[in-house]
């Protein structure tokens, strides 16, 4: 019998997982694929991501950002930058990335085994029964961290269909004057598709390239995808295409049942701006542990303080940031215009990125900006129409 199963190695699982072993829990991880495993994934560790990490991840870090080029669809000449002398981000290889992670939670007393899917559980009122396509496990608690296509959600009545965006990318071959060209340096490109954005994240060997949209319209999708690399001048073949939900956060569902507690892309917890979730799912994951910890230590397993832990310290400021995101996705061209005419737009948003700002200063921030604007719209509107 283990203190805590975890389902999934990704960055929720093993965040989780290391916590609980450091603690003196015993914990053991099943993931299915064999690790190191490929993950679609831009890999940009945020600021804030990073300030969570408790590893030294230096050794998987292919480059470090401090400066983003915003542009709008694509056109060269519509440009916004912001330039950091404090990284932004640092741009990994997640099957690196992650792998370290594992290291890190095996070396704090976890036990992870790979290759091994978790096919059904069973919720009982004194443990939880795992049924993997090897064997059978029980535990005084799980914590779903199997990502956005789990099943530990969906099992436990959970899962929120219709929550997710979707993101594409590839990993694209170029010469090396046009990687050099990248160096240090990310494009994100807003207007098509209108909600959502097209990014270049520059790696070590060669560039990461996608699409996310945060919509359930996704029309012309790829079309939209191969308008964007030939503005950049890279070619791809279709079988290179890696796709993937994003389950966006900000709204209202529950996290955990007895015994059961779900983190990261499971409990539906990515930026619902930017589809980030390393972050998220790093913090909740950490969260868990600490409710499974209180559990161990009280015998009560009901895990209400998960829920309120994870409504307060994440969901809240998701809930501001989709408020941003339909404001922002709505009028597109509109806040573009803004970001160019209005520097300081772009640090707020940044420093938010860097883990110094919440979403909520941001949103004040933004409606203060554009406030007098509408004013200034309407007064216009009233006037004209008194003509
Ligand atoms: C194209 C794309 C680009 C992205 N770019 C970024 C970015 O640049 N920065 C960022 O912060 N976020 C990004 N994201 C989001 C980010 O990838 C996720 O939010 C993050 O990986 C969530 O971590 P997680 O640990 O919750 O889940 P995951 O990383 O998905 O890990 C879940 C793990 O569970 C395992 N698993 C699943 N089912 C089972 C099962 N039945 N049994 C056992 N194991 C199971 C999986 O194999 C996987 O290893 C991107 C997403 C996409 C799709």
């Amino acid at each position: 019998m283990y203190d805590s199963i975890v389902v999934g190695a990704g960055p929720a699982g093993t965040a989780a997982a290391t916590k609980l072993a450091q603690a003196g829990a015993r914990v053991l991880v099943l993931e299915k694929h064999r690790l190191p495993r490929y993950k679609a994934c831009a890999g940009a560790v945020s600021g804030r991501a990073a300030s969570l990490l408790t590893a030294d991840f230096s050794s998987a870090v292919e480059d470090t950002i401090h400066k983003v080029k915003v542009r709008w669809a694509d056109s060269e000449a519509q440009v916004a930058e912001y330039t950091s002398e404090t990284p932004i981000a640092y741009l990994v290889m997640r099957s690196r990335f992650d792998q370290l992670l594992a290291e890190q939670a095996v070396g704090a007393g976890a036990t992870i085994q790979d290759a091994e899917a978790v096919k059904t559980i069973e919720l009982e009122p004194k443990a939880v029964k795992v049924h993997t396509t090897r064997s059978k496990y029980q535990a005084a608690s799980l914590i779903g961290a199997d990502g956005a296509l789990g099943v530990i959600a969906r099992q436990a009545d959970l899962f929120m269909p219709k929550s997710s965006g979707v993101a594409l990318e590839i990993e694209a071959k170029v010469p090396a004057d046009q990687l050099a060209q990248w160096h240090n340096t990310v494009l994100v490109s807003y207007g098509i598709p209108r909600h959502g954005y097209a990014w270049l994240f520059p790696k070590s060997q060669h560039l990461s390239l996608g699409m996310g949209t945060f919509s359930p319209r996704r029309h012309e999708f790829v079309t939209h995808f191969s308008d964007f690399t030939d503005s950049l001048g890279i070619s791809w073949k279709r079988q290179d295409i890696k796709a993937h939900p994003i389950p966006l956060g900000g709204g209202n569902r529950r996290f955990c049942r007895p015994r059961l507690l779900l983190a990261g892309d499971a409990a539906g917890l990515a930026d619902p701006l930017s589809g980030e979730g390393i972050a998220h799912a790093l913090h909740s994951g950490s969260l868990a542990a600490d409710s499974v910890l209180t559990a161990l230590d009280t015998g009560d397993f009901s895990m209400s303080d998960y829920q309120i832990a994870v409504e307060k310290r994440i969901n809240s400021d998701l809930r501001v940031a989709k408020q941003l995101s339909t404001t922002f996705y709505t009028l597109p061209k509109v806040f573009f215009h803004l970001l160019r005419s209005n520097s300081e737009i772009l640090r707020w948003y940044f420093e938010l990125v860097q883990g110094h700002r919440s979403y909520q200063d941001v949103w004040e921030f933004v409606k203060d900006l554009v406030k007098p604007q509408v004013r200034r719209d309407r007064r216009r509107q009233s006037s004209s129409s008194l003509r």
